[in-house]
């Protein structure tokens, strides 16, 4: 067949967004606008600051952060091996010496990572080179192949200085970001935030990444609006009255709280419960698992088979458990609350009396741990209608300690992370997604003088912040009528030879079908006086 004739019968292939990824359109990011509109105004309220921090960091930031042993870091982040230019890979080259030389070269100037483990990785495939090298010369004399154990040996170190290609890095491991407080806290200490006046208050919007399985309230790329709020140990903090330490950080916690709480308010999200428990630190929270690991071992049998490992991994995690059998013996068992130490405790005391101050209603929920290893004390999550069991729209804690985790000065942290894709979902099942406003006028218009007057018309409608539709076509009067009922318009200004002759416009109403003529001062005015009393 020739080429002409494959490229024919060849269809083009149909692209279709990523599984886990979708498309947001109109008239839905109207309402995903005014959710983070509401966020900046009431965040700013707060004295928040919005931080813009990358898509990609470097793996080993989030791995640090959020724990190498979470879900998150082992199995749900897009990675990839960012190649500087002009280290191609294996494939490029056709003399297999030709491209260890290029690597060895571009190790010694640093343009592949020198780290220790890829200069170990380089020299073994220079040795495995050599060996193949060497075989293959060997081989030269009498080359038969299959019957030569000389081949045999040739071919191996063939294979194995390639499988030893495949272990050299090169380029950094980057990857998208599963959540974003590692990277304020990597910005903030790039920065040197700690210098600023304290505490640093921050909030993000952006898209996150997790290779989940895909379902209701639950994506591969998703949407998180979140808050962070940072301050410096001061280095006299221990000498400081340290209940007065511990009283000041809970009323931050208080108000980080309160804030998301009016937020959601303000959103009139339906529904809304906050849980909220304290995890203690790492003086107490150990003995707590020991004591947990103690009890749950008593009653292993009688488990999942994930809690039953979780008793050896991360026995906190068996309290998350929703196996209808297993809450039976969960309830049994003993609560982090009574095994706070003394600061943690007084912490969790605080913490509750601060937002009974603000008016905050919450729920004790002595089960709630979360899935981050950074969290201390103060850990909460907030659940809202209408999204069957993905049902937690935020979430968020007290990292102290985190930045310093990350190379960083002594300091404290909380913040949250809103699930704005289950926050947008719950709003539409609830009915608070107020629908689309149509446009405010449609002109209708005749004639190519009437074009001239539309168009005047039409900029200084929307200078005056009024939606305009304009056609780019004339059309039949009645045409047009229909077509600004079909978007929903408000009114339809209608512009003729005799309008424009006379200086007096046509107004139709299309919701009752009344008309009216306005000079065009008096048409400006009287919609502007129809918009303030409709809003
Ligand atoms: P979940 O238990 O629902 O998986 P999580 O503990 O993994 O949540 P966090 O990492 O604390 O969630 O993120 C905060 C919020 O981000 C969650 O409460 C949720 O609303 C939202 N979120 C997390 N993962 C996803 C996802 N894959 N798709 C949509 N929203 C998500
Ligand atoms: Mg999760």
């Amino acid at each position: 067949m020739s080429e002409g004739a494959a490229k024919k019968e060849e269809k083009p292939r149909k692209f279709q967004a990523i599984r886990g990824t979708r498309d947001l359109l109109p008239p839905e990011t109207a309402l995903w606008n005014r959710v983070e509109r509401t966020a900046h105004e009431v965040f700013a309220t707060f004295g928040f600051g919005e931080i813009r921090v990358p898509i990609f960091e470097s793996t080993d930031l989030f791995a640090r952060a959020v724990g190498g042993d979470t879900d998150i870091v082992s199995k749900e982040m897009y990675t990839f091996e960012d190649r500087p230019v002009g280290i191609p890979d294996l494939t490029a080259f056709t003399d297999l010496g030709e491209y260890v030389a290029a690597v060895e070269s571009a190790i010694r100037r640093e343009e592949i990572p020198n780290t220790p483990v890829n200069r170990e990785a380089v020299q073994t495939l220079r040795k495995k080179f050599d060996d193949y090298a060497a075989a293959s010369e060997q081989l030269k004399p009498g080359f038969s192949q299959g019957s030569d154990k000389k081949f045999e040996t040739y071919r191996s170190f063939w294979y194995q200085t390639h499988f030893f290609a495949g272990h050299v890095q090169l380029g950094d491991l980057l990857s998208l970001r599963p959540e974003a407080t590692a990277s304020v806290c990597r910005s903030y200490i790039e920065h040197g935030m700690n210098s600023l006046p304290q505490p640093v208050k921050l909030y993000y919007t952006g898209p996150m990444f997790r290779r989940e399985r895909p379902q209701k309230g639950r994506y591969r790329q998703f949407y998180q609006i979140g808050a962070e709020v940072l301050e410096a140990v001061r280095p006299d903090a221990a000498k400081q009255d340290a209940a007065k330490e511990i009283k000041k950080d809970a009323t931050v916690d208080a108000e980080v709280i309160e804030m998301v709480m009016t937020f959601f308010d303000r959103l009139e999200l339906q529904g809304v419960q906050l849980d909220i428990n304290s995890i203690g630190c790492r003086e107490c929270r150990p003995k707590y698992v020991e004591l947990l690991r103690a009890e749950l071992l008593k009653v292993k049998d009688k488990l999942g088979p994930d809690s039953q490992r979780r008793i050896e991994t991360n026995p906190l995690r068996v309290l998350d458990s929703k196996l209808e059998s297993e809450q039976g013996i969960i309830a049994t068992l003993p609560h982090i609350a009574d095994h706070l130490c003394e600061e943690c405790a007084a912490h969790y005391a605080s913490v509750k009396h601060q937002l009974e101050m603000r008016g905050v209603i919450y729920r004790e929920n002595w089960r709630l741990v979360r899935g981050l290893d950074y969290y201390v004390r103060t850990t909460f999550e907030i659940t809202a209608q209408g999204l069957g069991s993905q049902n937690a729209v935020c979430g968020g804690g007290r990292y102290d300690g985190l930045v310093e985790l990350l190379g960083g000065p002594p300091t404290k942290g909380i913040g949250f992370a809103i699930g704005e894709d289950r926050l947008i979902l719950s709003l539409q099942e609830s009915g608070k997604a107020s629908a689309q406003k149509g446009r405010d006028v449609y002109i209708a218009w005749m004639g190519e003088r009437a074009h001239a007057t539309a168009i005047r018309a039409a900029k200084d409608l929307r200078k005056a912040g009024f939606s305009v539709e304009l056609p780019p076509v004339e059309q039949k009067f009645g045409k047009a009528l229909g077509q600004a009922d079909k978007l929903g318009a408000k009114y339809a200004l209608i512009l003729g030879d005799n309008e424009v002759s006379e200086g007096l416009w046509t107004l139709k109403t299309l919701a009752d079908g009344s008309q009216a003529k306005y000079t065009e001062p008096d048409l400006l005015e009287h919609l502007r006086k129809q918009k303030a009393l409709s809003s």
